[in-house]
């Protein structure tokens, strides 16, 4: 089968149309969706790239894979997906600009092709697979993944918006795989990524009036007060971003349906985690669980091109199963989904993070969210509880009624 998986990194819910009718500029994914299964609830596993690709990448929670800002990279003995498809004969490669999905981490691996910032050169192929074997080797590999991130994410900073290369790339794969009849792509467009930078042309669409990009000087994220106007221009900036995203996206789709492809492929696009604009007085990503970062757009094209809507709630690490059971791969009994087997309420979705610092302090504790249907709330006394249970039990010894009574203690 033709899978492709296209991640629109950092995009919010509810500035797409299938999402809210409101929205005139995306177009081309509401074309997409009119053929597709449109998940109205679906809930990402973390609120930033990481941890939420991983769980997508392997089908497990942050707290099972553990590639969190603790260790900001997959061990080796943890399969993804692409390692699976490209056992079962699947072409694979992977496009993207994301600072964090590159050979180091460990997130790439089983792409047969990698166009990304950081590229594998046969000689490093194996080397960070090394730097695992002792605790300072680890410590040595996450300052490694730190700095490069930092820098890769520099490099962007200033920069126009340009898709050019990664279409490129993606239309050179599809022309050249067109009568493959396995390959496994996979795209991150990181557009609506802060800081926001789109070609001139959107931002004149959008009326764009104020380059707001020197919020960057103030503590990303979670720091002081935002202006009525700077929010306002935000928004606006945002919006020509997925503006531009989705033109991009169309480019993508007409690629497929140029090379008559389109029908027989499953098509999966989703946002690992959405982003703030001013909410809470926060912008980009992290530090919360504001439903704008976890609620996030998931519209799956299958083959049939039926086209629903489903309101259950639908985590992200359910894309794992639904490729590999498209694919025909049959799972071992103790990787199997089970719903709601991390968390013991499928209602509930969790997602984890790590203890991080900023501007020198803690800005908050290691975490454990507990999310419902309508309602994402955060518990933070919750958070040093579940490290406890790690230091106790291996996270995948722990079993659904175990947690489920650990959970009512809240
Ligand atoms: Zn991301």
């Amino acid at each position: 089968m033709k899978i492709v998986l296209i991640a629109l990194d950092s995009l919010r819910k509810d500035r797409v149309s299938p999402y809210n009718k409101s929205i005139d500029f995306t177009s081309n994914l509401e074309e997409l969706s009119d053929q597709s299964i449109v998940y109205n609830n679906a809930i990402a596993q973390s609120c930033w790239s990481l941890p939420s690709h991983v769980s997508v990448l392997t089908g497990k929670y942050p707290w099972q894979h553990r590639s969190t800002q603790k260790k900001p990279f997959v061990d080796d003995d943890i399969k993804l997906i692409s390692e699976e498809l490209r056992d079962k004969g699947y072409i694979t490669s992977a496009v993207h600009n994301n600072t964090w999905l590159i050979p180091i981490t460990g997130a790439m691996r089983g792409f047969d092709e990698l166009h990304t910032l950081q590229n594998q050169t046969k000689y490093l192929k194996n080397a960070w697979s090394r730097l695992q074997s002792s605790k300072l080797l680890r410590m040595l590999r996450k300052k490694l993944i730190l700095f490069q991130s930092k820098m890769n994410l520099k490099k962007t900073i200033g920069e126009e918006t340009d898709f050019s290369n990664q279409l490129d790339k993606t239309k050179n794969f599809l022309e050249k795989n067109k009568n493959t009849d396995d390959f496994f792509l996979y795209v991150n467009l990181v557009s609506c990524h802060y800081p926001y930078n789109p070609p001139e042309k959107y931002k004149e669409k959008h009326n764009v009036k104020k380059d707001i990009n020197d919020l960057s000087s103030r503590p990303l994220e979670y720091g002081g007060e935002i202006k009525d106007q700077e929010k306002e221009e935000l928004n606006k900036l945002y919006n020509a971003e997925v503006d531009f995203l989705d033109h991009n996206l169309g480019k993508i789709i007409e690629k497929f349906k140029e090379e008559d492809i389109y029908d027989e492929s499953l098509i999966i696009v989703f946002s690992d985690h959405g982003e703030l604009l001013g909410e809470q007085n926060k912008f980009g990503h992290h530090f919360s669980t504001h439903k704008h970062l976890i609620n996030v757009p998931l519209i799956i094209k299958n083959p049939d091109n039926r086209s629903c809507r489903v309101e259950d709630v639908t985590e992200l690490r359910e894309i794992y199963y639904k490729v590999l059971n498209n694919a025909g791969i049959e799972l071992k009994d103790s990787n199997k989904f089970v719903k709601g087997a991390a968390c013991g309420m499928y209602e509930e979705p969790v997602i984890y993070d790590a203890k991080i610092s900023g501007n020198g302090k803690n800005i908050c504790n290691s975490s454990f969210y507990m999310g419902t249907k309508n309602k994402i709330y955060r518990s933070e006394n919750q958070l040093e509880f579940i490290d406890k249970i790690h230091s106790k039990l291996a996270p995948d010894q722990i079993s659904s009624s175990e947690l489920l009574n650990l959970l009512k203690i809240r």
